[in-house]
């Protein structure tokens, strides 16, 4: 049987437009088919706009801070809208990138959606395509609240759109998202409440860091609302009052709802196919990224297991290679460097100390110190390193960090981490000084063991019922 395409992919995020430009470099012929935006949520409505906002909000602090270093700068005012308008042409600019990168690679690009009719056609916009194989790459969304009021809520979506900065925001989830723009929010001028239903942020991550997140945000004037979650948001004209679990009620002026996210695979026509999905919504696939069908396969967040723009590009590499290259690229999949753009941001790679001890006795090697720039702007704001050492092959199973330039500091080490680097390694590497990257080649002396009865890692939270999918799959919310 011929095809139309011997590869087509569903999805332009970083996932989808990786796979199909490197495939179509191989040789392959290659259709793409994209709905909405190129380049996806990363691009869009996440990492990149996101960071530009953390940025922007960074410079909030500095007239105060310049005054430590001799300088008198007048605390200026913030245009919200020249930032979104910024942001916006220089999204602008990386869609026709991501765009151009695809016509370059001589891949047939498609501006509509696409669907199964049966196992090898797609309905493309009105046109019938056949391909020899599939790739779902179509990420995730936003998952809505349900809770009352729920329709007088936004989620990250709008949050990059708002026409103008709210001065009293009220964030729900104590996720990646959720801190992120608690930051930015706060750094920009606004008063912030973050609302968590665990007592600290950043479920999952170490305790250490959890703890000095928290106390950081708290510092900068955030008010922490830990172990509650929303139980009703009421509108009053512009305003909005929202009402805790524990009773309290905040008036906000923005409610901003950021509990995870969920894979976008309704009117995929995946029953057309066969695709199999698991009970959250997401497409099930093997270690070579194959779905319940042989012949199609599915990259990225719609398969929800590290949700992280990185791991998608990596699998879409991957599975090209895989299909028409030299064969599959082989990435550390098992200890993927992260970080929250969170202020201070916060970084890590490999095992928490908690996740250690589970495993058997680690060394916990722990400093927390002002950072050189801060002993002059007077600023209070501490960074944490910690490594996490395994005591009987002392190798370095975590490294984490709250502090500037976490990320950074970070992404080097996860290099080192993957090598499987010893402690001794790290004491014999050479510092760069002065920085704060030097204190994690520094640290000579260890602060405690991790064994025996230790903190257990959280729970893991209730899984979504059936109620709050059929929400989400509906678009209820904002
Ligand atoms: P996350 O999964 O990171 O966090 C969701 C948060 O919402 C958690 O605090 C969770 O609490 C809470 N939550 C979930 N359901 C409910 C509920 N019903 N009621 C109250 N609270 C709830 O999701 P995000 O939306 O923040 O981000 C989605 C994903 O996007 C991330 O997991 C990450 O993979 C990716 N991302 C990555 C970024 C980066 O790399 N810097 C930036 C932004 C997003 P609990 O912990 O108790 O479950």
């Amino acid at each position: 049987m011929t095809f139309d395409f011997d590869l087509f992919v569903i999805g332009g995020g970083s996932a989808g437009v990786r796979c199909a430009r490197i495939a179509a470099g191989h040789g392959a012929r290659v259709g793409i088919a994209e709905a909405r935006f190129w380049g996806g949520t990363c691009v869009n409505v996440g990492c990149v706009p996101k960071k530009l906002m953390v940025m922007a909000s960074e410079y909030g602090a500095m007239p105060d801070d310049a005054r430590g270093f001799g300088w008198t700068i007048a605390p200026g005012t913030h245009d919200w809208r020249t930032l979104i308008a910024n942001k916006d042409a220089e999204i602008a600019r990386l869609n026709g990138i991501y765009r151009r990168l695809l016509d370059g690679a001589g891949a047939t690009v498609f501006e509509a959606r696409a669907q199964f009719l049966d196992p090898h056609t797609l309905l493309v916009g009105d046109r019938r395509v056949s391909a020899a194989r599939i790739v779902i790459a179509t990420g995730g969304r936003p998952l809505p609240p349900d809770f009352p009021g729920a329709e007088h809520c936004i989620v990250s979506d709008d949050a990059f759109f708002l026409p103008e900065r709210p001065q009293r925001v009220v964030v729900f989830g104590g996720g990646y998202i959720g801190v992120e723009f608690a930051g930015i929010f706060a750094g920009l001028g606004s008063e912030v409440h973050l609302v968590t239903r665990r007592a600290l942020p950043l479920r999952g991550f170490d305790e250490d860091l959890r703890t000095a997140l928290a106390e950081a945000m708290t510092a900068q004037g955030l008010h922490l609302h830990g172990g509650t979650e929303i139980r009703a948001v009421a509108a009053e004209g512009a305003a909005r009052r929202v009402t805790l679990a524990d009773g309290t009620q905040i008036a906000a002026d923005l409610v901003f709802v950021a509990i995870g996210r969920v894979p976008n695979t309704e009117g995929l026509g995946l029953d057309a196919a066969g695709v199999a999905t698991d009970g959250f919504g997401a497409v099930t696939v093997d270690a070579a990224q194959r779905t319940s069908v042989p012949h199609v396969y599915a990259i990225g967040d719609v398969t929800n297991r590290i949700n992280l723009t990185p791991v998608a590009t990596a699998e879409g590499h991957a599975l090209a290679d895989a299909l028409f290259g030299p064969g599959p690229r082989v990435w550390a999949l098992d200890r993927v460097a992260t970080a929250v753009f969170s202020s201070p941001p916060v970084a890590t790679v490999g095992l928490t100390e908690q996740e250690a001890a589970l495993r058997g006795p680690a060394e916990i090697y722990l400093t927390r110190f002002t950072p050189m720039r801060h002993a002059l702007t007077g600023r209070k704001r501490r960074s944490l390193m910690k490594l996490v050492v395994d005591q009987a092959t002392q190798v370095v199973l975590g490294a984490h960090m709250v502090g500037e330039d976490a990320p950074e500091i970070v992404q080097g080490l996860s290099i080192a981490l993957n090598c499987g680097a010893t402690k001794a390694d790290f004491d014999r590497t050479v510092g760069i000084h002065p920085t704060a990257a030097e204190e994690f080649v520094t640290l000579r002396t260890r602060t405690r063991m991790a064994e025996g009865p230790t903190p257990q890692p959280e729970p893991d939270a209730q899984p979504l019922g059936a109620a709050e999918i059929g929400a989400a799959e509906a678009g209820v919310g904002a």
